[in-house]
C-alpha cells in the first residue's frame, strides 16, 4: 500500500497525466497528443496538464488549441469555418480551424479520399 499520497488527492487514483513530483511539488512534463478532430499532433503543455490537474479534469485534451478555439468560437458565434485553400487539388477548403502555413490544409473530399487510401 501507498501512504505517500496528499490530502486533498485520492478522488481519482487512476489518472493518465505524467507528471512526477519532486519535494511535494508537482512537475508536469510537455506531452504530445494526437487532435481527433484534424489529426495532428499537438502538445499537451505542462501548464495546461497542470490546470487540468486543478480543475480535476480526468480526461485529456482530444483537441488541439486551434479545434478547440474553433469549436468554442462556433459554439458561441453558431458555426463559423474558415478557408483556405486545399493543398491536393486547389479547390477551397472549409476547416473548422485556423489553418497555419506550416500544414497543408485538404478540403472535405480530399481528406475522406487520403483517409480512405491510407
Ligand atoms: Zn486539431
Ligand atoms: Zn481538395
Amino acid at each position: 500500500m501507498q501512504a505517500n499520497h496528499n490530502k486533498g488527492v485520492g478522488a481519482s487514483p487512476t489518472r493518465h497525466t505524467n507528471f512526477s513530483v519532486s519535494e511535494g511539488k508537482i512537475m508536469f512534463e510537455d506531452k504530445t497528443l494526437v487532435c481527433k478532430e484534424c489529426g495532428e499532433e499537438f502538445i499537451f503543455t505542462a501548464g495546461e496538464q497542470e490546470f487540468y490537474a486543478e480543475k480535476g479534469f480526468e480526461n485529456e485534451p482530444q483537441r488541439c488549441k486551434p479545434c478547440r478555439d474553433a469549436r468554442k468560437k462556433a459554439a458561441r458565434e453558431g458555426r463559423e469555418l474558415f478557408t483556405a485553400t486545399c493543398a491536393a487539388c486547389g479547390g477551397e477548403a472549409k476547416i473548422p480551424f485556423q489553418p497555419s502555413e506550416d500544414r497543408p490544409v485538404y478540403c472535405s473530399e480530399c481528406f475522406a479520399k487520403m483517409k480512405e487510401a491510407e
